[in-house]
């Protein structure tokens, strides 16, 4: 392969897996590194400059480091913590030091998911004391670090803007939270309902399509958390392992559908909660899925792009390797 240097930082920073922005931080502080000649980077100069490189950043424009609305990274609370003075800058700059780097530093040197591919190939670690800088990273030139200091901004822009989308409208996902919360109810007991969903199932998980073990979980398609209540249009049988997996994560439109048609087929029966369906949903199908619909969009303003897999398309039927694992993990 004729790649350079330089082709693999870039490497790093545009293919890498990023859960949230620290290999940004982290590019930053290396090309740093590189532009002082530096062949080690002590643990404590790394944390300095990692510290400074986040202060600077959320001080210039404070934006989501990571996809859960619900969550602050580990960074951000840091930086908060300074800020409010509960910690002063080499309390702060400590705890960097030893809580910000297990995931990272190991991590950073990864193109996708592949992590052979430059393996050590810009440093070694010396966990606690020190990055030995090697001379792929310190022959990048001057002209080559500005152009990857600004992929390293433009990049960490786009990340922050693809976080950010998850966190539109704070007001309305309160006032719908609040709406679910006065008509909601505490959380009751749903095992009595399995013999009944499973009838509308098959005996295989709604969400995978693998047969069913004996762990069968009851799961609100629509996060409980925010719907707040049991009501049986919202409620399918699961693996365990899928209902631990999925988390109170949004689901793709293409389960919607496929809770709007299993809900029809009840609607074809003559169970009593038949009654209870159109009570809530509506009277003709129509109604009962641009309902089902409306409370989804609710949901999804909330909980943003907050997707099980991280996408809306993603379906845990269609993919080998996820059916594989929920095999494995029920074979245990
Ligand atoms: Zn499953």
């Amino acid at each position: 392969m004729n790649f350079t240097n330089e082709d693999y930082f870039k490497g790093i920073v545009l293919f890498g897996l990023n859960a949230a922005t620290y290999k940004m931080a982290l590019a930053q502080t290396l090309l740093k590194a590189s532009r002082e000649g530096k062949t080690e980077l002590s643990w404590e100069e790394l944390s300095t400059t990692y510290f400074d490189a986040y202060k600077a950043r959320l001080a210039a424009n404070s934006m989501p480091q990571q996809g859960n609305p619900n969550r602050l990274t580990k960074m951000e609370r840091i930086i908060k913590e300074h800020e409010l003075g509960v910690l002063t800058s080499n309390q702060a700059i400590d705890k960097v030091a030893d809580t910000a780097f297990d995931d990272v530093v190991p991590r950073f040197q990864t193109i996708g998911s592949d992590k052979n591919i430059v393996a050590s190939y810009f440093y070694d670690i010396e966990k606690g004391k020190k990055l030995v800088l090697k001379d792929s990273l310190l022959s990048l030139t001057e002209p080559q670090i500005n152009t990857l200091q600004q992929e390293v901004h433009a990049r960490w822009g786009l990340l922050e803007g693809a976080f950010s989308i998850n966190q539109t409208n704070f007001e309305l996902a309160n006032n719908i939270r609040e709406i679910y919360l006065k008509n909601g109810h505490e959380r009751k007991a749903l095992t009595h309902n399995i013999p009944f969903l499973s009838g509308y199932q098959g005996n295989v998980c709604f969400y995978c399509g693998e047969p069913m073990d004996d762990n069968i979980h009851v799961d609100h398609v629509l996060p409980r958390q925010v719907i707040n209540h049991d009501e049986i249009w919202n409620l399918v049988l699961s693996h365990g392992d899928c209902n631990l997996l999925k988390s109170d994560r949004l689901v793709g439109q293409h389960f919607v559908e496929k809770l709007i048609a299993r809900n029809e087929n009840i609607m074809g029966s003559n169970h009593p909660w038949k009654a209870k369906i159109q009570s809530t949903l509506g009277s003709t199908p129509k109604k009962r899925a641009s309902n089902l619909n409306m409370h989804y969009d609710n949901i999804k303003s909330v909980l943003g792009r907050y997707y099980w897999g991280g996408s809306d398309s993603y379906n845990p039927a269609s993919d080998p390797f996820y059916r594989r694992l929920i095999t494995a993990l029920n074979n245990k």
